[in-house]
């Protein structure tokens, strides 16, 4: 039998947002889902609330005529479905040597090119993939949390809700020192906190987490402790935590640091130091926690 949390394919390795002719839909063999996730890039025009010193996303050059069309999204999803169910998609030189049970479909993903919940009519597209995909599936969104306490964007965790939905959000630091540092943004760590904790009230929330080594240094054990302390603060909240997912960088960053390519100064965790992370997050929070390792991170698709 196939030990899919401990065995690492190179379909698992790739996470191409371009698939043959489709624009907008692309498939991913995903190990933290066990099987097939189809993703949706609902920011082909690389939109992003952060710029993360980790990020896979070129954005040297600005994509043009780059948008997101919910009629062809909805056809690409439908092609992409049948496929999956036919087996053709199991057919294609990057799947041929997937064992069958993992060529099961697990979810659909709202991710891409930035962040999700940025795309004008974040609701309608929530809907239009709930009408579409198979009752079962889970219906995922893939994101940054910035964008949670937003109206368009709590009418579309409502749809999720009804339709197996699941909130994958990102939570990279425990104090706004070291948020500004990975994350790169202008947006108080407070409001993501706050996000979190007042999304995780209503909706059961799986934390991914990404650590790294920055000009040779990972997290410090005080960053690691104020981490788990935030992730403590949002279970006082009343805030339901399901899993937390712990990775690194798993291909070279695509973002520049000082005008320098950040592959320079950002490097992978070793598996040893991930665990310690790990375990000590566990042993802080009790909270479910898992490690995915350099060769392949938590299901960041940014
Ligand atoms: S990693 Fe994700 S959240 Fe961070 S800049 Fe890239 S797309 Fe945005």
């Amino acid at each position: 039998m196939f030990d899919a949390m401990k065995q690492v394919l190179p379909a698992h390795r790739a996470h191409p947002r371009q698939f043959e002719d489709f624009k907008l839909v692309y498939p991913v063999l995903s190990r933290r889902s066990g099987g097939i996730s189809i993703g949706l890039n609902m920011n082909p025009d690389r939109k992003c609330s952060f710029n993360c010193i980790y990020c896979q996303v070129d954005r040297s050059s600005m994509p043009v005529n780059a948008w997101f069309d919910l009629a062809v999204a909805e056809n690409e999803l439908r092609a992409m479905l049948d496929m999956v169910e036919s087996g053709a998609l199991g057919k294609l030189s990057q799947f041929r040597e997937v064992p069958e049970e993992l060529l099961q479909l697990k979810d659909v993903a709202l991710s891409g090119d930035g962040e999700p919940t940025l795309l004008p009519g974040f609701a309608e597209a929530v809907e239009m993939v709930a009408r579409v995909k198979p009752t079962g599936v889970k219906l995922l969104l893939i994101t940054d949390a910035a964008g949670l306490d937003r109206a368009e964007v709590k009418r579309g965790l409502a749809t999720m809700d009804a339709h197996d939905g699941e909130i994958w959000a990102k939570l990279d630091a425990g104090t706004e020192e070291y948020f500004k540092l990975i994350d790169r943004t202008s947006m108080p760590f407070a409001r993501i906190l706050k996000n979190l904790a007042e999304c995780a009230k209503v909706h059961p929330i799986v934390i991914q987490s990404m650590f790294m080594k920055v000009y040779g240094h990972g997290p410090s054990a005080e960053e690691i402790g104020a981490y788990s302390d935030r992730l403590l603060e949002i279970l006082a909240a009343n805030g339901s935590i399901k899993q937390v997912q712990i990775g690194t960088v798993a291909r070279a960053p695509m973002a520049t640091i000082n005008g320098r390519p950040a592959w320079h100064s950002v490097t992978a965790l070793s598996d040893a130091e991930l665990d310690a992370i790990r375990d000590c997050v566990r042993h802080r929070t009790c909270l479910p926690t898992e490690s995915y390792y350099g060769g392949h991170g938590p299901e960041n698709r940014g």
